[in-house]
């Protein structure tokens, strides 16, 4: 079994192409983190079976506070906040089924293809109470965080083989590597990253450069990586590692964030969507690669998902989503492959759903070993459902009619990066603003509602 996660590219320099391209991974952290804490992995195991065996509180929204960590050498990977904000949107739209490509879901996986009902927005406060944009930036005089030169990396390759998705030959790589691969430098002001806020009450995801160097020369590395949720009561006595609590969050690799990022070079046409944050924070809460990082007999602990031989990416040669639906690698299963999946490799513009079960996963390691994230959040209210409150109409042109309140009512309209936009006493009112998603927090003394609202 595989438990860890990552998302890992290394590419194949003597003939790079979309096709040479691997992203393979949670190798390289189970292996670290096994050689520091031994057992590890099967603590998070039997954290995933157990949130597995809960069941999440229906028709909730939970929504997650972010903060992004910008750390930049070079002004190129200084992200903009239009990026960062385009960032929370992809999320937003992917992880509630708004993304405009799911009409694009075969049929055959139409039922099974749900809203994960999980929002995003940019923290507020910072863990000391003041207001934030929850965004920082921080200058570093590394140039890179991952320590490996080309040079070195090309020698190991060239002894291990090319074949990543071997076993044998990854296996051979890691070893190879050997300990000292640090890749988790970013996260601390001593290695010239920056310390995480507190990890229970905040999503962290660093915006780093994490590109191999040559003589000057840069190309991406690891796209992305995230550590699984742990269980805290699991851990056996003083082996829970206060670094890794340190450590807890989500790495992106900078040309990955949002769309039209304008530093996507080699990556265009390939991880150009924003989806390595969608992917990366789906093991953030649980989630394993689709075909669970192994042959047909692997599995990814989630029922209705279908078995996979590999990853999309690897197996067919790929310029567009149709080419991929041929694949059907484990012929004992009456499904083909779901490339559509968030946790697949395929193109990102193929992409397009979570599974029931892998949102039900999902929910429950929120309400569970990362409910801390939920304590302050503008729209974690328990909505009281009403039937004769309607907002109308749904999708609107900017007018909003609240039907079935009494006056005393008070509605906060926030945007898709949960900023407050505006707030009103009235049933009737209009949001001038762009179009897109807004979410209305609805009080009177009879509701206290949460719904969201598309303007056109
Ligand atoms: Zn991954």
């Amino acid at each position: 079994m595989k438990h860890l996660f990552f998302s890992f590219f290394f590419f194949c320099f003597f003939n790079l192409s979309a096709q040479n391209i691997n992203q393979c991974g949670d190798r390289i952290l189970k292996h670290q983190l096994e050689n520091k804490y031994p057992g590890i992995t099967e603590i998070i195991d039997k954290s995933f079976k157990s949130a597995k065996t809960k069941s999440p509180q229906k028709s909730a929204v939970l929504s997650i506070p972010v903060v992004f960590h910008v750390i930049y050498n070079k002004e190129a990977e200084n992200v903009s906040d239009d990026l960062l904000h385009d960032q929370i949107a992809i999320l937003n739209e992917d992880f509630r089924r708004l993304n405009e490509n799911a009409i694009d879901t075969r049929e055959i996986f139409e039922n099974i293809a749900t809203d994960a009902e999980i929002e995003f927005f940019l923290a507020e406060s910072d863990p000391e109470g003041n207001a934030t944009n929850g965004i920082t930036r921080t200058f570093t005089e590394r140039e890179t965080f991952i320590d490996i030169e080309i040079t070195d990396f090309l020698e190991i390759i060239t002894e291990c083989g090319f074949d990543f998705e071997n076993p044998a030959v990854f296996d051979c790589i890691l070893e190879t590597l050997g300990s000292g691969l640090e890749i988790d430098e970013m996260k601390s002001a001593e290695t010239g990253g920056v310390d995480a806020w507190d990890t229970n009450s905040y999503l962290n995801i660093w915006v780093v450069n994490v590109s191999l160097e040559s003589a000057g020369a840069q190309q991406p590395f690891i796209l992305g990586f995230a550590y699984p949720p742990t269980e805290a009561p699991n851990w056996p006595e003083g082996t829970i590692p206060e670094d890794i609590e340190s450590k807890d969050g989500v790495v992106l690799h900078y040309q990955v964030v949002g769309r039209n990022n304008p530093e996507i070079g080699v990556l265009a046409g390939i991880n150009d969507q924003g989806r390595t944050a969608v992917h990366e924070v789906g093991h953030y809460l649980g989630l394993r690669h689709i075909w669970g990082d192994g042959d047909c007999s692997m599995d990814d602990g989630i029922d209705d998902t279908p078995s996979a031989s590999s990853n999309s990416q690897s197996t067919v040669a790929i310029s567009m989503c149709s080419d991929l639906h041929i694949k059907d690698s484990c012929v004992d299963d009456l499904l083909p492959d779901m490339l559509e999946n968030y946790m697949d490799y395929s193109l990102e513009s193929c992409q397009n759903m979570f599974t029931k079960e892998q949102v039900d996963l999902m929910r429950s390691m929120l309400e569970g070993p990362r409910s801390g994230l939920l304590s302050n959040s503008i729209s974690n209210i328990e909505n009281t459902p009403s039937q004769n409150l309607v907002i109308s109409p749904n999708p609107s042109s900017g007018q909003i009619n609240i039907l079935g309140v009494n006056e005393k009512i008070q509605v906060k309209i926030y945007n898709r990066a949960g900023a407050l936009i505006m707030q009103t006493d009235k049933a009737s009112f209009s949001i001038m603003s762009q179009p897109g998603l807004y979410f209305l927090e609805i009080t009177d003394s009879n509701h206290h509602y949460f719904e969201r609202i598309m303007i056109q």
